[in-house]
């Protein structure tokens, strides 16, 4: 256990066995060669409950798509969630989109360094601010994810789970965070209690043989684990439904989307394949069986195939409908499921290598 308050050797310690395996042991990761605020920014709201190898193909995309941040701000929205597309929580890329333009409109297109100034951007929290203030400006604040929490918590021999803990427990990791803290190399201090949790000392089976700071831990494996929430999981159809176009060139194909009504509380706006009222398909118009989870559900989605003629005849759900020639289908801004399906079914280009087992930064609400 560590005293900040009556051990300030401790603490001094720790910094130093911390970065010194930071130093040679952190993973090469491409936000980590940049100096550049917006490109780090891009890369912490992707990171949030997102996986580290999906993240990297993704970030080279949105870099390559939105070089900067104006040009991030003066996009069209529904470009900028198109090449966010495979990411998932879609409110963060509205959010970030939102908050370049708040940039440009309010602090002349350059990215604020403080906290304070930080938390006043649409869709940025407690985290995400250290983060950037940490990481991409040097100030020497701490932050906690659900990795840091997880760590200082083993390290005191505190309750949390990393997951979710109630206010006091959160205060107190958050005031431990910030006297851990580096005061010359804050940045790389946070990123270090970070890779810690994402590669050592995990949720299950941490590796404390491994683990540079074991000799401040109080538990070094003996913390209680909570058990994993059990996923849910439930049964939907879809329509996947492809026509011959009509123009240009009839052996072009088409494919029919429908578009979630702006008001959803889950990916506003997307577009989908035509969601079936009825889950139960006939196994003769069968495509495929799809399983998709988000959040703690798990959705076995069985695709239909339906023709054209027949198209009128289901029973859709309420939602704008496009047929959408399958060459510009990619750059649609399709739900994950949907991109996952037309892929699956090779009607368009994979975007997203499938992801490994790596940690990803806890999730603002
Ligand atoms: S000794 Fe084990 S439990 Fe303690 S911080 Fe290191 S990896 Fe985590």
């Amino acid at each position: 256990m560590i005293q900040p308050d009556i051990d300030p050797e401790a603490v001094a310690r720790f910094r130093r066995m911390l970065l010194a395996w930071y130093d040679s042991h952190q993973r090469n990761l491409p936000w980590r060669q940049t100096k550049d605020p917006y490109a780090i920014w891009v890369s912490e709201i992707m990171l949030q409950q997102t996986r580290v190898a999906v993240v990297i193909d993704r970030y080279h995309a949105f870099l390559q798509r939105f070089p900067s941040l104006p040009a991030l701000a003066l996009a069209p929205e529904q470009d900028v969630l198109a090449v966010w597309s495979g990411l998932g929580y879609y409110r963060r890329a509205r959010m970030l989109h939102k908050a370049a333009q708040f940039v440009i409109e309010h602090h002349n297109g350059v990215l604020p360094s403080t906290v304070e100034q930080l938390r006043l951007l649409p869709g940025i929290g407690a985290y995400t601010a250290a983060a950037l203030a940490s990481i991409a400006f040097n100030r020497p604040v701490g932050l906690v994810d659900g990795n840091v929490e997880r760590v200082l918590c083993r390290l005191q021999d505190w309750p949390g789970t990393g997951r979710v803990s109630g206010p006091t427990l959160r205060r107190k990791v958050e005031i431990l965070a910030n006297q851990l803290v580096h005061p010359t190399r804050p940045g790389d201090f946070n990123q270090a209690l970070m890779e810690l949790g994402a590669t050592l000392c995990t949720p299950r089976r941490p590796q404390c043989l491994s683990c540079p700071v074991a000799v401040d831990c109080s538990t070094r494996g003996e913390h209680k684990t909570t058990p994993r929430p059990p996923m849910l999981s439930t049964q939907v159809a879809c329509a996947l439904a492809v026509r011959s176009a009509a123009q240009p060139c009839p052996s072009h194909l088409e494919v029919l989307l429908e578009q979630r009504s702006t008001d959803e509380s889950v990916m506003p706006g997307m577009w989908q394949l035509p969601v079936l009222h009825d889950p139960q398909v006939p196994s003769a118009q069968l495509r495929m069986t799809v399983r998709h989870a988000i959040m703690q559900v798990n959705y076995y989605v069985r695709v239909r195939t339906v023709l054209e003629d027949d198209v009128d005849a289901l029973t859709l759900l309420q939602g704008n409908r496009r047929w959408v020639p399958l060459a510009e289908a990619g750059s649609v801004a399709l739900t994950g499921l949907a991109r996952k399906i037309l892929t699956r079914a090779h009607l368009v280009q994979p975007s997203v290598r499938k992801p490994a087992a790596a940690a990803q930064r806890s999730h603002e609400p």
